[in-house]
C-alpha cells in the first residue's frame, strides 16, 4: 500500500491537474501458459475508478469465457478487438476477466519473425504488451501483479520485477510486479536454463537455450558493466531487475528491465558489446524516461550517442571520428526528397528514418557537447533525468533542461538542427597570404550556400613546424577569417575531425551501396537471360532496395542520367559495363570471389552498383548478407562469406586548401 501512495503523490507533485488524471489501473493477473501447444488462460482482475466506460482491446485470438463487472455478469460492446464497457458511475469498480485461447504457432513468415506479433513455440512462446493478450488500451499506464505458470521444463520471465518464483515437480511459477505505472506487462517463456547475479541491489539474469550456457557469465559481465557506467553517468538504474532473453526468432528488442535476443545473434561479438549497451541504455532513454512520440523522438539518438558512439569514442579519437564519418557519408546517400526534420522522426520504419533519428540525432549531441562544454552537456542529460524518470518527456524538455545547465539560451541550436530537414553545405572561396614585416598575415573566404545555419567551426593551420588549432564561428553565408603566422602557412583544413554536421561534397563522398539503394529515382537492371538467375536477382533486389524498385532494359538506362542497380553473371559484366562506358575496378582482379558488389560513378557523377555471380547459386548466397553491406563502397564474396570490402578511397575534401602560390 505504500507503494500506492508514494506514485500517486509523485503525480501530484509533478504538477498534473489531479481531475485530467484518474488513477492508475490495477491488473492482478494469473496466467497458465502451456508453451509446446501455445495454450493459455488469463485471469485478470482489474480495479480502477474516476471513468464512466473502460475501453480495451484484445487480441484477435483470445476469447472472453467469463466477465464480471463487480462480481455480477457484465454484457459488452464492440467492432473488431475494440470493446467498450459502459460503467454506471465514476465510482471504483472491479471487472473480472477469464480469457483463454492458443498464441498463434510460429511459422516462420516475415511478421512473427519481425516480433511485431505474439507466437508461440516449444523453443519459446513470445508475447509483447502491445499484443493486448490483457484487456487494456495501450494508451493508459497500468501497475500490475501478475503470476505465470508453466510446465516446470520452462521457465517464464516478464517485464516488472520478480518478486517470487516457485519450481515445483510439475510446473513452474514466478511473480512479477510493476509498482510504478508504466507498460502493459510483456510475457516471454522458453525451455530457458537461468543464470543471475545480484549486483549493487540489482538482480541480472540470462534466460538462455541450452546452447549459450557458456555464454551467460560473460553477458551477466557485460550488462553489469553497461548499468555502472550509465547509472554513473545519468542516475540511478529504474528498475529492480534487467534480464537478456533468449528468443527463437531473428531480433533485438528492447522492453523495460529486460531485452529480447535472436538466440542466433546472442553469440555474435558486436550483440554482447554495442547492442547490449544499446539495450541497456534504453532503460534510461526510452522506458525511464518515455518518449512523447507527437513531437519526435529523440530517444533511439540519444541512446546510439551516448552507447554506440561512446563505446567506439572509449577506443580512440581515430575511431569516433570514423563513426561520425560514417553517419555523414550515409547522410550524403539519403536522396533529398527522403529526408525529413528531425523532430519528424518517430520509429525506425526503413533504412532511411535511421539515417536522420539515430545518426543525426546522435551527431546532434556531439555538436552540443561541444557547444556548451562535456559538464554543462553532462550535467543537462542528469537534470533531464531526474525531472523526468517515469514520465513522458519531448525535445523540448531536453533543451530547458540544458538552457537549464548550460546557463544560456539554446533555442537557435534546437530549431536550426531539429525542424530544419537538410543540413549546412560549405566550401572554401578565394584566400590571400600576405607577407607582413615579421610573419605572415592568411586570409581565407568560408562560403555557405543555404542560410541560416550558425555553428563552430575548427581549423587546422598547416605550417612547416607544426599545425595551429584555432576554433572561428560560421553563421553568414560569407565568412571571412585570417590569422597572423610567424611561419608561412602551407595549408588550411577547416573541419579537420568533422565535428559539423554537413552535407558531403562529392569528392568527400566515394560511392557506397546505400547511394544507390535508397534511392527512389534507381532504375534496376537485370542483365541475364537465365531464368533461374532472374528470379534470384528479384529477391536480391526486394532484399537491398529500401524502395519500391524500378525494372529497366539496359538499352533503356544507357543514355539516362539516373542511378543504376545492373545485376548480371560475371561472364556478361565486362560487356555491359563497356555499353555504359564503365570498366570494373582494378580491386575485383586481387581477390578471387564467386560474386561481387561494387559501385561507381557513371561519367555524370550520378552512382552505379553492379553486382555480379558466377552463376545462380553465386547469387542466391548473397541473399542473406549483401543488405548489410549497404555503408560499403564493395564487397567480394566467396560464396556467402565477404572476403574482402571497403570504402574507395576519398579526397581530403572541400575544406582543405593548399596555399603555396600566395
Ligand atoms: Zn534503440
Amino acid at each position: 500500500m505504500t507503494r500506492i501512495i508514494a506514485a500517486l503523490l509523485y503525480f501530484v507533485s509533478a504538477g498534473l491537474p489531479a481531475q485530467n488524471l484518474p488513477p492508475p489501473l490495477e491488473h492482478v493477473i494469473e496466467i497458465a501458459l502451456t508453451p509446446d501447444s501455445g495454450e493459455i488462460r488469463v485471469s485478470d482482475r482489474v480495479t480502477f475508478s474516476g471513468r464512466d466506460e473502460y475501453r480495451f482491446r484484445l487480441a484477435p485470438w483470445l476469447s472472453i469465457d467469463r466477465l464480471a463487472l463487480n462480481g455480477v455478469a457484465a454484457d459488452l460492446g464492440n467492432s473488431g478487438n475494440d470493446y467498450v464497457l459502459r460503467l454506471p458511475d465514476k465510482g471504483r469498480h472491479v471487472l473480472e476477466f477469464m480469457l483463454r485461447g492458443s498464441i498463434p504457432a510460429r511459422s516462420g513468415g516475415d511478421a512473427a519473425a519481425s516480433g511485431q506479433y505474439a507466437s508461440s513455440g516449444s523453443d519459446g512462446v513470445y508475447l509483447p504488451g502491445w499484443e493486448a493478450w490483457i484487456a487494456h488500451d495501450d494508451e493508459e499506464p497500468v501497475r500490475f501483479r501478475m503470476r505465470v505458470t508453466v510446465p516446470a521444463s520452462q521457465r517464464a520471465v516478464a517485464t516488472g520485477k520478480l518478486v517470487d518464483e516457485k519450481v515445483g515437480d510439475q510446473t513452474y511459477s514466478a511473480t512479477f510486479e510493476l509498482a510504478q505505472p508504466g507498460e502493459t506487462p510483456s510475457l516471454f517463456a522458453g525451455p530457458y536454463r537461468t543464470s543471475e547475479r545480484l549486483s549493487d541491489g540489482l538482480r541480472l539474469r540470462t534466460y538462455f537455450h541450452a546452447e549459450l550456457d557458456t555464454l551467460a557469465e560473460p553477458y551477466l559481465d557485460a550488462a553489469e558493466a553497461y548499468i555502472r557506467r550509465f547509472r554513473a553517468e545519468i542516475g540511478d538504474y529504474p528498475y529492480a531487475d534487467f534480464h537478456v532473453i533468449s528468443a527463437p526468432i531473428p531480433v533485438g528488442l528492447g522492453f523495460p528491465n529486460l531485452t529480447y535476443v535472436g538466440r542466433q545473434v546472442i553469440p555474435l561479438p558486436f550483440m554482447r558489446t554495442r547492442s547490449l549497451a544499446h539495450e541497456v541504455l534504453h532503460n534510461w532513454w526510452g522506458n525511464g524516461v518515455a518518449v512523447d512520440y507527437a513531437s519526435g523522438n529523440w530517444a533511439e539518438g540519444l541512446t546510439t550517442y551516448m552507447a554506440d558512439y561512446a563505446l567506439e569514442r572509449d577506443k580512440g579519437e581515430a575511431e569516433a571520428r570514423s563513426m561520425r564519418v560514417k553517419w555523414l557519408r550515409d547522410y550524403a546517400a539519403l536522396p533529398a526528397q527522403r529526408d525529413q526534420p528531425v523532430r519528424a522522426f518517430r520509429s525506425k520504419q526503413h533504412q532511411a528514418s535511421q539515417v536522420i533519428g539515430y545518426n543525426k540525432v546522435a551527431f546532434i549531441f556531439h555538436m552540443l557537447s561541444i557547444e556548451i562544454g562535456q559538464a554543462a552537456f553532462d550535467a543537462g542529460l542528469r537534470r533531464f533525468w531526474s525531472e523526468h524518470r517515469f514520465r513522458t518527456a519531448a525535445w523540448q524538455d531536453l533543451q530547458a533542461a540544458f538552457e537549464q545547465s548550460a546557463g544560456r539560451e539554446l533555442g537557435w541550436f534546437f530549431e536550426q538542427w531539429l525542424d530544419r530537414r537538410g543540413a549546412p553545405r560549405l566550401s572554401l572561396g578565394a584566400h590571400r597570404i600576405e607577407q607582413l614585416e615579421n610573419g605572415f598575415r592568411t586570409s581565407i573566404e568560408i562560403l555557405q550556400p543555404v542560410a541560416g545555419y550558425r555553428f563552430r567551426l575548427p581549423v587546422r593551420l598547416i605550417m612547416p613546424s607544426g599545425f595551429e588549432r584555432h576554433e572561428i564561428t560560421v553563421s553568414e553565408t560569407l565568412t571571412t577569417v585570417e590569422w597572423i603566422t610567424d611561419d608561412r602557412p602551407e595549408s588550411i583544413h577547416f573541419d579537420p575531425e568533422s565535428d559539423v554536421f554537413r552535407l558531403l561534397q562529392q569528392d568527400e563522398t566515394p560511392p557506397i551501396i546505400r547511394d544507390i539503394t535508397l534511392n527512389p529515382t534507381t532504375s534496376v537492371v537485370i542483365g541475364s537471360a537465365d531464368v533461374d538467375f532472374a528470379s534470384i536477382a528479384r529477391s536480391l533486389v526486394a532484399g537491398i532496395m529500401d524502395v519500391e524498385p524500378r525494372l529497366a532494359q539496359l538499352a533503356d538506362v544507357e543514355n539516362s542520367s539516373g542511378p543504376l542497380l545492373l545485376i548480371t553473371t560475371s561472364d556478361h559484366v565486362g560487356e555491359l559495363l563497356v555499353r555504359l562506358g564503365l570498366r570494373p575496378p582494378p580491386e575485383l582482379s586481387q581477390v578471387a570471389h564467386t560474386a561481387a558488389a561494387w559501385t561507381a560513378r557513371r561519367a555524370n557523377g550520378v552512382p552505379l552498383l553492379v553486382v555480379s555471380a558466377d552463376n545462380a547459386a553465386g547469387l542466391r548466397a548473397l541473399l542473406r548478407p549483401l543488405p548489410h553491406y549497404g555503408g560499403q563502397s564493395y564487397v567480394l564474396f566467396d560464396g556467402g562469406r565477404a572476403q574482402s570490402r571497403g570504402i574507395w578511397p576519398v579526397a581530403r575534401g572541400a575544406l582543405f586548401r593548399h596555399l603555396s602560390g600566395g
